[in-house]
């Protein structure tokens, strides 16, 4: 069966019309504009705000384009990823009717935005290399099965997932296959985004919040068919990145290049980090990373965990989470915040 976006979206998100904002209704140059109900006197504190933002940030995403290789109109921006992600589940998940598929240990919000919109989650857990078990994930799939999540590389375990996997899930499954790459930016492999033509059924989330280091900026992007993108922008809040954020991301395109030196620095402190903590008292494992964090494995992951914080570093316990038993995730940091927490481990007996 071929891919048919209209038969697996909530059929009523199909009937939905869009809020049309003052913004969408007369979008070229006039000199006075008294159709939004904006304060014309201007803003109450120095800075220049009174007036409505560009609901559908095309500066940013001109900019995205060029960088990304993706037509702008197949770009879909949003206040962090968190938001495509929860517009995917409400957009294609009936709630109490319709499932979500996600591999765990990984990403939180999978869960927890299906969750708040009352949508079943089938857990298919990745084998002990945290990859996919593209059979088992295959026959999960049921009628009611309208999207599966891939992290790549995958939080927590920082490892990509295999290429091969997630090309044979998105041939044999008629829903959305959510490719999140927040981490693409540090890894060897290839973004699927170069690939959108290839499959109908394929969303890419990427991040402004880790190789940009924009975390405070609250911007995440999702690529998909121009059909997928326009749906998402039907159903969003209408002025969902505000004008500042706008302007500030859209500067910060301009750095590409500054983005690039900081991911060769920091995949140069993860090999050091990587080798140093192989050494640690109390570690088991460091598993291998495409990203710029390590899971490591270790004996005593509630002592460690306590250990550095009484010296004032703050780790991720993941060990309560499936699949990572003993296990702390440690961002890579700068070289002496990475030299203070081995010099704090190593102490530890
Ligand atoms: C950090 C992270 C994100 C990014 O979330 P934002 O809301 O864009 O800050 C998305 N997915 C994964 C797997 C992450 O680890």
């Amino acid at each position: 069966m071929p891919f048919d976006l209209e038969k697996i979206v909530r059929p009523h998100i199909l009937k939905v019309k869009p809020y049309s904002s003052a913004r969408d209704e007369f979008s070229g140059s006039a000199e006075v504009y008294l159709d939004a109900n904006e304060n014309a006197f201007g803003s109450s504190s120095q800075e220049i705000n009174n007036r409505y933002p560009d609901p559908l940030q095309w500066q940013v995403k001109e900019k995205i384009a060029q960088i990304k290789h993706v037509p702008k109109e197949q770009i879909f921006l949003g206040n962090g990823s968190d938001e495509p992600i929860d517009l995917i589940i409400r957009a294609f998940c009936t709630p109490g009717k319709d499932e979500i598929i996600q591999l765990p240990p990984t990403y939180g919000m999978y869960q927890v935005s299906a969750e708040i919109n009352d949508v079943f989650i089938n857990n298919v857990p990745l084998d002990e290399h945290f990859q996919i078990q593209t059979d088992k994930v295959i026959n999960a799939i049921h009628a009611n099965t309208k999207v599966i999540f891939i992290c790549s590389p995958n939080n927590p375990s920082g490892n990509s997932v295999s290429v091969q996997s997630i090309e044979t899930i998105l041939r044999s499954f008629n829903g959305l296959v959510v490719i999140d790459e927040a981490y693409i930016d540090f890894s060897s492999q290839p973004s699927f985004t170069q690939r959108l033509a290839e499959f109908p059924n394929l969303v890419v989330l990427q991040t402004f919040s880790k190789a940009w280091g924009l975390a405070n900026l609250r911007v995440g992007m999702a690529f998909a068919s121009l059909e997928i993108i326009s749906l998402m922008n039907k159903i969003k809040p209408p002025y969902n990145i505000g004008g500042k954020t706008q302007e500030a991301a859209l500067f910060a395109l301009g750095f590409a290049h500054q983005t690039e030196a900081m991911v060769q620095e920091i995949l140069e402190e993860r090999e050091k980090l990587i080798s140093a903590l192989e050494g640690a008292p109390g570690v088991i494992q460091v598993y291998p990373s495409d990203s710029n964090f390590l899971l490591v494995k270790t004996t005593n992951a509630h002592g460690i965990y306590n250990a550095l914080v009484s010296k004032g570093i703050i780790v991720r316990d993941r060990s309560k989470v499936y699949g990572c038993e003993g296990c702390l995730r440690v961002t890579v940091g700068t070289p002496e915040e990475n030299e203070r927490l081995l010099k704090e481990w190593n102490k530890i007996s």
